[in-house]
């Protein structure tokens, strides 16, 4: 009775919801620089960032598409208290689209975002069911050049990162006319061949053929491998538009492999398709982010006809990548100095509001604990320097500094000094800038 009791006490009440996780430091820090890299890269091509709502009317996601999963089975929808259906976003491209019609900015309009989305889905590791994302969009050109340039900056942030395992996967849909042609000789094919397809894909291949290509599935992979090949139906143009982006690409070095069984289901989808993949994943889990380019869903939210191109890579599975090549590790939690007051607090209280005015990070221990104590707290806190004021200090106005990296003490660590309080603040500012 007893051990229940005890067991019971361990198990708190609420916890994270499935899928669902809490982000703590120094992990936390490790996402943040994650999204400033990126920020950094887009912000340096010329891209600005959209925040938008969480939330948005359920339509809005249903224009992506009817034959996804996302929209079918994974959202998160719900009337709210003004009787308006509404989801949890799953993804971002539909909002930007919304975006843009409902601003009408100029074209091109650049973006890029960052931020959660949610899906129902069975967690595993590298699926979650609130997962964070950064990506770019672009409304208004269609020039194979910027299919390059959209490429090649998802493979720059890799390179960024120190990922060198990713690789890309590339592939065309053509024209929508060359697409459609395509799709109905996959149905017929795949038809023709129904005994050899699992019931799963049959059910796919209802709703939509191209899907079918996705599939993991063992038993049909001989079929998906012998199915017609997209390159077959291109037109002129799209095979002039799929030519010179991997023209573009082999220009900037970007290395890539033609996937042709690479569609995306999507109905929005024609010309450049990409996946990156992370070498070190499990093949389920490998997509670190993909995109291509898509006509329509400008149109199909009330804007004008509006080509589109983007792409949205997964923040938790990037990293996983990252975990796995060794590169990308957390930074160390660190602050420059800490304020050890035996005196009451108020001088730490003062201390530490004046470095952090000079841009040092300090920080200090509270509760008036004794100097052991305090030390301690020192230690853990990583700081170069510990600053000791104990009331010998206070009477004398002088501070001991004792440096706690042996990098920081060339007399050896823990050699302490006491200099005048006036001069506190230089000797550290110059000490750690
Ligand atoms: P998608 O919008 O489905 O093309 O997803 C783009 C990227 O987001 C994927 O390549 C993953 O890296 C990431 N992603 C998608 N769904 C999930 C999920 N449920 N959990 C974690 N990451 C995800």
């Amino acid at each position: 009775m007893e051990g229940g009791a005890v067991a019971l006490a361990l198990v708190p009440e609420f916890q994270t919801s499935p899928g669902m996780r809490d982000i703590l430091p120094p992990e936390s820090a490790r996402w943040r620089r994650f999204v400033h890299v990126f920020a950094q890269l887009a912000q340096g091509a010329g891209y600005g960032q959209v925040v938008s709502p969480l939330l948005e009317d359920l339509g809005v996601f249903q224009r992506i598409g009817d034959a996804t999963d996302v929209v079918t089975k994974e959202m998160y929808d719900f009337v709210d208290k003004g009787g308006r259906h509404v989801a949890l976003r799953p993804e971002l491209t539909a909002s930007i689209c919304r975006a843009f019609v409902q601003h009408r900015p100029l074209t091109p309009w650049k973006v890029w975002y960052t931020g959660s989305q949610f899906r129902y889905e069975k967690p595993q590791r590298g699926r979650y069911r609130q997962f964070d994302q950064v990506g770019i969009e672009v409304l208004g050109a269609d020039d194979p050049n910027l299919d390059v340039e959209i490429i090649a900056l998802g493979w720059e942030f890799f390179r960024a990162l120190g990922l060198q395992k990713v690789t890309l996967l590339l592939n065309s849909l053509g024209e929508p006319s060359d697409r459609a042609a395509y799709v109905a000789a996959l149905k017929a094919y795949f038809e023709a061949n129904l005994q050899s397809l699992s019931e799963e894909s049959k059910v796919t291949l209802q709703k939509n053929p191209l899907r079918v290509l996705d599939s993991k599935r063992p038993d049909d992979a001989a079929l998906v491998a012998a199915a017609p090949q997209i390159a077959e139906f291109y037109s002129a143009d799209a095979a002039a538009h799929f030519a010179a982006v991997q023209a573009g690409l082999a220009a900037l070095g970007i290395p890539f492999t033609v996937d042709s069984k690479l569609v995306r289901g999507l109905d929005y989808y024609r010309h450049t398709t990409f996946e990156y993949q992370g070498g070190t994943l499990d093949s389920a889990q490998d997509a670190l982010g993909g995109g291509g380019r898509y006509d329509g869903l400008v149109e199909s939210l009330g804007g004008p006809p509006t080509a589109g191109i983007g792409f949205a890579l997964g923040l938790e599975r990037t990293l996983i990548a990252c975990d796995d090549e060794g590169v990308f590790a957390a930074p160390a939690s660190e602050v420059d100095v800490f304020v050890v007051d035996t005196t009451g607090g108020l001088e730490a209280l003062q201390i530490t509001a004046q470095l952090r005015a000079l841009g040092l990070s300090a920080d200090r221990a509270f509760e008036n604990r004794s100097m052991k104590s305090q030390m301690k707290g020192a230690d853990r806190s990583g700081a170069s320097y510990a600053v000791i004021i104990g009331s010998n200090e206070l009477d004398a106005g002088t501070a001991v500094v004792r440096p706690l990296r042996a990098e920081r003490a060339p007399d050896g660590e823990g050699v302490q000094f006491t200099i005048p309080r006036s001069d506190l603040l230089q000797y550290l500012q110059k000490a750690l800038t």
